[in-house]
């Protein structure tokens, strides 16, 4: 049976989530279904950005480190951060960018190895990984003289961990092309039976699905603040590592924020206990404030996995409604069609012309993104996302495709950033 837009509408009034769109500044007539890439503005963020300037820093100006909290700010966040993904408190902190985190993370991932089995000298990844992941690799397996080795298709990770020597297996645990989503405590075992520790990227995860790093067994993460935890554009990001690694290694960029008595002002760098040596320089003190106000949305919603079968149920809806209506025009799945295995996206692929199909989409006001070569990606957000924005994105992308309107050369020029 096909559903149709006004059982969409009923879908929404029986979301038992549907109040927490109320949390956010949607722009009129926007179907914004690019909350992976930039998640929307929170209405607490303004008000709290301007409190934190005008009245911290514009009045209470230095006082503030101690009277509201600023010092703390990365463990504070850090610990709501933490309940989302399975961490306990004390042991996330927010800092820096994903990048910078994964150096950090990926630096003690090697040490430790090679502190135990010094013969292990390879990373293994996925060619599909997110670029800066797999170029922070590559540089630390030159400097540290370790092979990275990549693999094509996911199913290649069991036996690479079986026949190479391999110290760490760093993958995101959500593909941000396919939305392809790996079984972390499955994945996780396989890499302990053979001796390797493993190290998750929660870029597409953190907010959008559950995740769960202890009982995973986890050995580090990291993750973005800008997705789907709203955090704002260029928001920091957090850094996870199990307690049993936490202190067994410095993280090469040993700052000050880092040290177990920063105000001591020693001239020996003397490593703080726990998770807080992954800090490196002074906090992002508003963007952080920002931060916290993207991920109290989230929590708002009380239960990840309440958000999970919304989630699920507009990525299904969204699926069976472009299979039908917008068939014949050259558009294949390009995520996994199990639910189990599909993070909160889909992703279309056109063997020609995806970007100028998502540009025209996008002049009518339903935005998603496009990822070269071929991929057109939709961000299902189920914390503002509604089913009847789903049909309508749908009836949109038909109508692009059925009028051919995104073959005008207006469409076909290409951005800075995509
Ligand atoms: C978005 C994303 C990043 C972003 O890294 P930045 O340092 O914030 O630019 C990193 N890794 C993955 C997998 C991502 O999806």
């Amino acid at each position: 049976m096909t559903t149709g837009r006004a059982d969409c509408i009923a879908l929404d009034a029986d979301d038992p989530l549907r109040h927490l769109r109320d949390q956010f500044e949607l722009p009129p007539g926007l179907i914004y279904l690019d909350g992976n890439s930039l998640g929307v503005l929170p209405k607490a963020t303004a008000a709290r950005v301007q409190q934190v300037v005008q009245q911290e820093w514009g009045h209470d100006l230095i006082r503030s480190w101690n009277t509201a909290g600023w010092i703390t700010l990365p463990q504070r966040v850090g610990d709501k951060i933490a309940t989302l993904v399975g961490a306990g408190p004390g042991e996330l902190v927010v800092a820096d960018s994903t990048s910078v985190n994964l150096f950090k993370v990926l630096s003690a991932a090697l040490a430790i190895s090679q502190a135990d089995s010094p013969t292990r000298r390879v990373i293994l990844s996925e060619r599909h990984n997110f670029p800066t992941d797999l170029y922070i690799a590559e540089g630390l397996a030159r400097e540290r003289g370790f092979e990275l080795v990549l693999c094509d298709d996911p199913e290649q990770i069991e036996p690479l961990l079986a026949e190479r020597n391999v110290a760490v297996l760093m993958l995101t645990h959500v593909n941000y092309r396919t939305g392809r989503m790996h079984d972390m405590a499955s994945v996780t075992r396989h890499a302990h039976e053979a001796g390797t520790l493993a190290l998750w990227d929660l870029a597409h995860s953190a907010g959008a699905v559950p995740v769960d790093l202890h009982a995973a067994e986890a050995d580090f993460a990291v993750g973005c603040g800008y997705k789907y935890l709203n955090g704002g554009p260029g928001a920091p990001a957090f850094v996870w590592s199990h307690p049993r690694h936490a202190e067994r290694f410095w993280q090469p960029l040993s700052g000050w924020m880092g040290h177990a008595a920063p105000f001591e002002f020693t001239p020996q760098y003397r490593p703080a206990p726990g998770i807080a040596r992954y800090l490196c320089g002074t906090p992002a003190v508003i963007a952080m404030a920002a931060l916290e106000c993207g991920v109290d949305t989230v929590l708002a919603a009380g239960d990840m996995q309440a958000l999970r079968r919304k989630s699920i149920a507009l990525t299904r809806l969204f699926m069976a409604l472009a299979a039908e209506r917008c068939d014949g025009h050259g558009l294949t799945l390009a995520s996994p069609a199990d639910d189990a295995r599909r993070g909160s996206q889909v992703c279309l692929s056109h063997p020609s012309a995806g970007y100028p199909i998502m540009q025209a989409l996008i002049a009518r006001n339903v935005i998603g993104d496009f990822r070269a070569p071929d991929i057109l990606r939709f961000g299902f957000t189920p914390l503002y996302t509604r089913f009847v924005d789903v049909w309508d994105a749908v009836e949109q992308l038909r109508q692009v495709l059925a009028s051919g309107e995104w073959r005008e050369a207006r469409f076909n020029q290409r951005a800075a950033v995509t």
